[in-house]
C-alpha cells in the first residue's frame, strides 16, 4: 500500500495559535530549526480516541524546550488543550500526535537569540511501528556502529530534534543489513537502548534488568512498564549491562510511545525467546492503554 508522503495529507494542522490547512503548514527554507536542529518534539499516542499520557510528554516538551535555551510562546494547559481539540478536529481514533517546537528565521547562524519560537501540533490515525507479525515473533536488531553520546555533549534527556541524527545513521545502518532496528551502545560501551525506545531483557530467574537512563531518554513507557512490571511481582534491576551479558538472558523487548511493548527476538549474534512474561507485559499495557484496567 502506497503511504501518501506527510506534507500531502488532508485536514488541519496548528500552526503558531491557529489552525491551517495541513498542506499549508509550511516552514521557510532559512528556519534555524531546519539548519542547525534547533527544534525539540514530542510523540504521543492516541488510542480509542484518548490521548495516552499526554500531561507527561506535554511536560517533557517543556523540559526539553527549557534545556535547549528555547522559550515557549505557550503555557502547558494550552499545549494540551490544543492537543485534544487537533484529535477531535481530526478524528483520530487510534494514532499519534506530534507538537513540535523549532527557531524561526531571525537570526541565521549559530547564534539564535532574537528567534521567534514556533509550534506547531498535528495529529494523525496511525497504527503499529513495527510490523505486527514481527511484534509477535520479536524484531532483529542489529549493534549499531554508532554510540550514544557522553552526557556532557547534549541535552542527553530531552527529545531534541538533533539527537536523532544518530537514530537515524543506526537505522539505516541496521535496515541496509537486513534488521529492523538497532541497537545503541552509551559512549563506555554499556547497552543504552534502540534507536526509538528503551531495552529490558529477562534472565534465567525472571527478573528483568534495564539500563540506568543516564545518558538516553527515560522513557514514559519505560517507567510505566517498570510499574506494571513491579505491580506483577516481578523484579526490576536497573543497571549498567555490556554487551557480552546478552548471552545469559533469556528473552528481551523494547518499550516506547510508538514502539508500546514490542518483543526482541535477536540483536546481533545473540538470541532471545519470546516468553509468556514478554506476552503478559505487552498485553497488559495494552489495557492500561486502552483503559481496560486501573491506571
Ligand atoms: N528513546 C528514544 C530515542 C525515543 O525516541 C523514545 C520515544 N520517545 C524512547 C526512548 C521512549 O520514550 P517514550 O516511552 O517516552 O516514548
Amino acid at each position: 500500500m502506497e503511504t501518501i508522503p506527510y506534507d500531502k495529507r488532508s485536514g488541519k494542522i496548528w500552526f503558531n495559535g491557529e489552525l491551517v490547512d495541513w498542506t499549508n503548514a509550511k516552514v521557510h527554507v532559512l528556519s534555524h530549526g531546519l539548519h542547525y536542529a534547533s527544534c525539540v518534539f514530542e510523540g504521543v499516542r492516541v488510542y480509542d480516541g484518548e490521548i495516552f499520557k499526554l500531561e507527561e510528554h506535554t511536560s517533557r516538551l517543556f523540559y526539553s524546550a527549557k534545556r535547549m535555551g528555547i522559550k515557549m510562546p505557550f503555557n502547558e494547559k494550552k499545549i494540551n488543550d490544543v492537543c485534544k481539540e487537533v484529535v477531535k478536529i481530526q478524528k483520530v481514533q487510534n494514532g499519534y500526535v506530534r507538537p513540535i517546537v523549532w527557531r524561526g528565521s531571525e537570526m541565521m547562524a549559530i547564534s539564535a537569540q532574537k528567534n521567534k519560537v514556533h509550534v506547531a501540533i498535528a495529529s494523525w490515525e496511525w497504527g503499529s511501528y513495527f510490523d505486527p507479525n514481527l511484534k509477535l515473533k520479536g524484531i532483529k536488531l542489529n549493534i549499531s556502529s554508532w554510540r550514544r553520546p557522553h552526557p556532557n555533549s547534549v541535552p542527553w534527556d530531552t527529545k531534541a530534534a538533533g539527537l536523532y541524527m544518530i537514530c537515524t545513521l543506526s537505522k539505516h545502518e541496521a535496515e541496509t543489513k537486513g534488521y529492523t532496528d538497532s541497537l545503541m551502545l552509551d559512549h563506555e560501551g554499556n547497552i543504552a537502548e534502540s534507536t526509538g525506545a528503551n531495552i529490558f531483557f529477562k534472565d534465567k530467574s525472571g527478573s528483568l534488568h534495564t539500563p540506568i537512563p543516564d545518558s538516553f531518554l527515560d522513557g514514559i513507557t519505560r517507567r510505566c512498564v517498570i510499574d506494571i512490571a513491579k505491580s506483577k511481582g516481578i523484579k526490576i534491576i536497573e543497571r549498567k549491562i555490556k554487551t557480552e551479558e546478552m548471552k545469559d538472558f533469556v528473552g528481551c523487548f523494547l518499550t516506547g510511545t510508538a514502539a508500546e511493548v514490542t518483543p526482541v527476538s535477536q540483536i546481533g549474534k545473540f538470541e532471545f525467546k519470546v516468553c509468556n512474561t514478554i506476552k503478559d507485559l505487552s498485553d497488559s499495557y495494552q489495557n492500561l492503554v486502552r483503559k481496560k484496567v486501573a491506571a
